[in-house]
C-alpha cells in the first residue's frame, strides 16, 4: 500500500478471481467457463472485423447490439445497458442506487463480488444467511429497506428461486431496486426479463460469459426500465463511455445471430450436469440441485479443500470457498463429458486413497 491510498480504501479486500493458469494444462473446472467455443458466426465476423479500425473508438452507445438486444428479449435499446462484464453492470448497479443512508441487502453465501462493490462504494450491507440446504428464503428480503442484489440461480449453490418468489419479492420493494443477477439463467432456471414491463425497480443482469461461451471478450448487460438504464448510463458515461471495445461489439451481434448454436450447447451442459451428478451421487457425494452449469459438491470423507488439492494435484482444477458455510463442499463446473469423466476419474483415485 502506498502512502497516498484514499483512507477509505484502507480496509477493501478485493474480489479474488478462479485461478486462471496460462500454461491449460488443467481439466479447467474453476471459473464456470463454456467448455464450447463461440459460434461458428462470431468466429467469422472477429476474423473479418476491420483490425485496421481499431485506431477508432467504439460507438459509445453500442447501438446496434443494444438494438439486438432488444429485438431478442422483446423490449427497446432504451432498456438496455452494455458493460465490460456483467461485473461492471453490478458495479454501476451499487454506486447508483446505494449510498450511505441506502443500503444493500444479499444473501450470506453468493457471489464473493458483492461484498466487495459494497465495502468499495462505503454501504451498510445486510447479509442474509441461507437456510440450513443452502437455499433463500424470500420473506427474508420483504421487510426491507435496502437495495435487494440476488443471483438466480444463486452461486456457489447452484439453487434458483421460481418466478412468482421473484416476483413476491419485486412487490414488496415498491420503492427499491431488485436486481437479479442471471449470469447462469440459461441452464435452466427461469428469467425475470418478462416481469420488466410490470416492475420499474427490477433489473436483470445478464452475460455473455456462460451460454454464450464469450468470457474472455468481456460482455455483460443490464435491462430493465428506461428510468433504471438511463441512470446506469450516466455513471458508465461518468466513467467510461467506451467500456465495450469495437470487437466485443460485433462478437456480441454475431452471437445473437447464432442463438440456435448456444441453446443447443445448453441441453448438452443439461445433459452432463445429470451425468456427472448422477455419478457423484453414486460415490457417495451429496449435491445441490443446481440449475447452472456448475455443481456444489461434498466428497464424502474428505474436507472440500484437501479434495480440492487432491483434484489439483491430479490436473483437475476446482473452486473452493474457503468459509465456513461451503467448507465442506467445492464447486465444479459442467465442462464437457470428457473433461467430467477426468474429473470421476481423478475422484475415484483419490477415494481410493483418500490418505494420500
Ligand atoms: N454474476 C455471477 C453470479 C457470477 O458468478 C459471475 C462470474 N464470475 C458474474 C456475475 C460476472 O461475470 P462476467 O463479468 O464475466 O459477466
Amino acid at each position: 500500500m502506498s502512502r497516498f491510498l484514499s483512507k477509505r480504501l484502507f480496509a477493501l479486500s478485493p474480489y479474488v478471481a478462479g485461478e486462471q493458469p496460462q500454461d491449460m494444462q488443467y481439466v479447467k473446472l474453476n471459473t464456470n467457463e463454456s467448455p464450447f467455443p463461440p459460434s461458428p458466426g462470431v468466429i467469422r465476423r472477429l476474423s473479418e472485423a476491420e483490425a485496421g479500425k481499431l485506431n477508432l473508438y467504439p460507438d459509445p452507445e453500442g447501438r446496434a447490439l443494444r438494438q439486438k438486444l432488444a429485438e431478442y428479449y422483446g423490449l427497446k435499446s432504451e432498456n438496455v445497458v452494455l458493460g465490460n462484464g456483467s461485473d461492471e453492470i453490478l458495479s454501476f448497479a451499487f454506486s447508483a442506487f446505494c449510498d450511505g443512508e441506502n443500503p444493500v441487502t444479499y444473501p450470506a453465501t453468493s457471489y464473493g463480488f458483492y461484498p466487495v462493490f459494497a465495502a468499495l462504494y462505503g454501504l451498510r450491507a445486510r447479509e442474509v444467511p441461507l437456510r440450513e440446504d443452502f437455499s433463500i428464503d424470500p420473506e427474508d428480503y420483504k421487510q426491507n429497506d435496502a437495495m435487494v442484489v440476488l443471483a438466480n440461480p444463486n452461486a456457489p449453490t447452484g439453487l434458483a428461486l421460481d418466478l412468482d418468489e421473484i416476483e413476491g419479492i419485486l412487490q414488496a420493494n415498491p420503492d427499491r431496486v431488485v436486481v437479479v443477477d442471471e449470469a447462469y439463467v440459461d441452464f435452466g432456471a427461469q428469467s425475470a426479463v418478462a416481469l420488466i414491463p410490470r416492475y420499474e425497480n427490477l433489473l436483470v443482469v445478464q452475460t455473455f460469459s456462460k451460454a454464450r461461451s464469450m468470457a474472455g471478450a468481456r460482455l455483460g448487460y443490464g435491462l430493465g426500465s428506461e428510468a433504471l438504464i438511463c441512470d446506469l448510463q450516466t455513471i458508465r458515461n461518468s466513467t467510461n463511455p467506451y467500456n465495450v471495445n469495437r470487437l466485443t461489439l460485433l462478437a456480441g451481434e454475431a452471437a445473437l445471430d447464432d442463438a440456435a448454436y448456444y441453446e443447443e450447447n445448453c441441453r448438452t451442459i443439461q445433459k452432463t450436469r445429470a451425468f456427472a451428478a448422477e455419478e457423484l451421487k453414486k460415490r457417495g457425494f451429496v449435491l445441490t440441485n443446481s440449475l447452472a452449469n456448475f455443481l456444489f459438491a461434498k466428497c464424502p470423507g474428505l474436507p472440500g479443500k484437501r479434495y480440492y488439492q487432491l483434484l489439483k494435484e491430479r490436473g483437475v482444477l476446482v473452486r473452493h470457498f474457503d468459509k465456513p458455510v461451503t467448507t465442506d463442499y467445492v464447486r465444479i463446473t459442467v465442462g464437457s463429458l470428457a473433461q467430467m469423466q477426468r474429473l470421476l476419474e481423478a475422484t475415484d483415485e483419490i477415494l481410493a486413497r483418500p490418505e494420500d
